[in-house]
């Protein structure tokens, strides 16, 4: 397959892109590097299947042009990290939507394979657990920033769906929940690369909240796997597929599990969430996917606990010596 990767110079489209060209695939990454980085492809480069160029995906022609050359496009260009999402809701809505509209557009032009990323966030306040793909979505007010995010990534959905079913444009939707391994950066609020780095420095380990809320975050390797799975198979087009690790953990118990693996003396404090985002901050007290549909589908299953995908994390994080993921 010829295949274009928005976003690709972030965390998890350059763990696909490394994973496309071991399987043979010839492999193209646009991305802008809003919060993606080089270093991500460096180890790429020099590879004959590679190529890549840093511009935005709302920069048409370009986009026309490299979508034309590929066979499928893997989407994952977005706005991501619930810190961006509440700091430049402006930017978040406009990317998300934007660059989802555009790329659809401009693949329906010549009926090329899409995989929209999204995300466990479109499920936001349901208790209905674990989230099935069908269930229904809970958001929040539009006075609180972060559901537009959820709502953002929805509208992503629909349109791509509605790209199907109108256009018989071939698009399979992923949601991702809480994908997590290294190279992923803290900047953006993530809690483990943030823990990680806290804990490694000697710093105050953060829980947000009462730390009793819970996820379960999904190997990065695992969820790669998962996406080109389902890309291979012919009845995942014009569906929704959860993708992660069922497993789930409370973020006071991640606080707990990243102090003892790293053998810090860090204190974990407790942080109001008025104070970690903003006032009226609601977060969703649990997050676990139901993952039977991939599972009946493609045989789907996280083969990479957290312990694991922690050891990983941290052992980047001390290669770098300098803790400033
Ligand atoms: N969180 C935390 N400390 C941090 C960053 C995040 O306690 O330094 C919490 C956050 O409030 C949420 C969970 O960890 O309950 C996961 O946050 P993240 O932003 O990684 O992903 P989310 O699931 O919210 O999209």
């Amino acid at each position: 397959m010829r295949t274009l990767i928005t976003g690709g110079a972030g965390f998890i489209g350059s763990h696909l892109a490394a994973s496309l060209l071991d399987a043979g695939h010839d492999v193209f990454v646009l991305d802008n590097l809003s919060t993606g980085s080089i270093d991500n492809i460096e180890p790429l480069k020099p590879h004959a299947r590679f190529d890549y160029a840093i511009d935005t995906i709302t920069n048409e022609p370009v986009l026309a042009e490299h979508v034309d050359r590929c066979d499928v496009v893997f989407h994952l260009a977005a706005a991501v990290g619930v810190q961006l999402i509440v700091e430049a809701p402006v930017h978040t809505i406009e990317t998300n939507v934007t660059g989802t509209e555009v790329v659809l557009k401009h693949a329906a032009k010549k009926r090329k394979l899409v995989v929209v990323a999204s995300t466990s966030e479109v499920y936001g306040k349901s208790t209905a657990l674990p989230f099935h793909e069908d269930a229904d979505l809970m958001l929040g007010s539009t006075h609180q920033h972060r559901w537009a995010y959820a709502c953002s990534k929805a509208i992503d959905e629909f349109l791509a769906l509605a790209y199907w079913k109108e256009r018989k444009l071939p698009v399979i939707v992923l949601r991702l929940f809480n994908t997590v391994g290294p190279r992923q950066t803290g900047r953006y609020g993530m809690v483990v690369p943030n823990f990680v780095r806290q804990a490694l420095a000697g710093d105050a380990i953060t829980v947000f909240g009462t730390g009793t809320q819970s996820r379960s975050f999904g190997y990065v390797g695992d969820v790669v796997r998962g996406m080109m799975a389902l890309v291979a198979e012919p009845r995942a087009i014009g569906e929704v597929f959860n993708l992660g690790n069922n497993h789930e953990i409370t973020i006071r118990g991640l606080a707990e599990l990243v102090k003892t693996m790293t053998a810090s003396n860090s204190e974990i404090v407790t942080v109001p969430y008025e104070e970690a985002y903003e006032s009226g901050f609601e977060d969703m007290p649990r997050r676990v996917p139901d993952l039977t549909k991939a599972q009946k589908l493609v045989g789907y299953e996280p083969r990479v606990q957290l312990p694991e995908t922690l050891a990983m994390i941290i052992d980047h994080h001390r290669a770098l010596g300098k803790q400033d993921a």
